[in-house]
């Protein structure tokens, strides 16, 4: 695979799992089960920084490597690339570098094992193994995989490596016992947190908008942005020209909107100068913009942001004071 592909697998370090490239003698420590990664999967097809033209021209000379083919992906970073697509790939306003990524590589998600402290996706209305969005599932049962194909692409892979599967019948039960067990301890774990039903998410947040919750939010936040680059579905860019020998080129790097510069226009004037304004609007985009214009969530429940928070904030409790 890896000589059509750039494969990409989790691999366990102390507590975490981090995507690491499968170099010719493979990986130690890969890890197909278990939760998500530290990474999202987000910087595979959207990366931190691309350069979109230079010179003049929109033509970059950026040399053409192999897709990316990636391992493990779970279902809440599945689902967060149904906001990057509406982002990226509406019919009008495509984003080439984008699209090229998403048609090109290649998702082998699998099932969670366990679940995180800070994983909530069940409280959005997901769950925890894979539904759709992939080329390949695998679902660890004992020591091998029940194997799904959901794609043209995937079919291809398991019809070139047919001589490595067997028939899965005897393991389906197995399977779905083991997803109804994941499902349950889930649910259990999250409903001391006492987040809104999904269906009331929206109108909450729309009748707590003009209260003190944003400010007293804000408090903790140190501007650091990292709530917005660790998240799967988050997605604003900065655009940066800079100077490369006699010409110059485009660079697109992730922006974040907890920082002030982000709503700054030009002449100086900045309607979100307030932090608890920019707080708000994150959760606005999240649980009441993305609700109208693609009836999801702009969040996963991956609960990556409550971990990277260096004001402890945790989105979960947020999402609890709403009622
Ligand atoms: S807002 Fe937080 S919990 Fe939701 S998808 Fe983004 S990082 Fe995950
Ligand atoms: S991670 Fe926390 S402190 Fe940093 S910008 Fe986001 S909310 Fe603020």
């Amino acid at each position: 695979m890896s000589k059509t592909y750039r494969v990409y697998v989790p691999v366990k370090e102390g507590e975490n799992r981090y995507y690491k490239k499968v170099r010719d003698k493979g990986l130690e420590g890969a890890c197909i089960g278990e939760i998500r990664p530290v990474q999202s999967i987000k910087s595979f097809f959207f990366p931190a920084r691309t350069k979109v033209s230079e010179y003049f021209s929109e033509k970059t000379s950026d040399k053409k490597s192999r897709p990316v083919a990636i391992m493990g992906a779970k279902a809440c970073d599945l689902a967060s690339l149904k906001v990057m697509d509406y982002v990226y790939m509406q019919d009008s306003f495509k984003d080439p570098f984008y699209v090229a990524r998403r048609q090109e590589g290649l998702i082998i998600s699998s099932d969670c094992t366990s679940f995180g402290e800070t994983c909530f996706c069940v409280s959005l209305g997901l769950l925890p193994y894979p539904t759709e969005d992939f080329d390949i599932n695998l679902s660890e049962v004992g020591s091998g995989y029940v194997v799904e194909i959901g794609s043209d692409k995937g079919q291809k892979l398991i019809k070139d490596y047919s001589k490595l599967f067997q028939s899965a019948d005897l393991y389906i039960d197995k399977k779905e016992a083991a997803r109804k067990k994941l499902k349950l301890e889930l649910e259990a774990h999250v409903k001391a947190k006492a987040i809104p039903s999904k269906e009331l998410i929206q109108e909450l947040f729309k009748k707590k908008f003009d209260s003190d919750l944003w400010e007293e939010t804000a408090k903790t936040c140190v501007e650091c942005g990292a709530c917005n680059v660790i998240c799967p579905a988050c997605h604003c860019f900065v655009l940066k020209d800079q100077k490369v020998g006699e010409g110059f080129e485009r660079l697109r790097m992730w922006d974040s909107c907890l920082l002030m510069s982000f709503s700054r226009v030009a002449g100086g004037a900045n309607p979100r100068k307030l932090l608890a304004s920019r707080l708000r609007n994150r959760f606005d985009k999240k649980f009441n913009f993305f609700p109208d214009v693609i009836g999801k969530f702009g969040c996963t429940g991956c609960g990556r942001c409550t971990e990277a928070c260096a004001g402890k904030i945790d989105i979960r409790e947020v999402l609890s004071k709403l009622s």
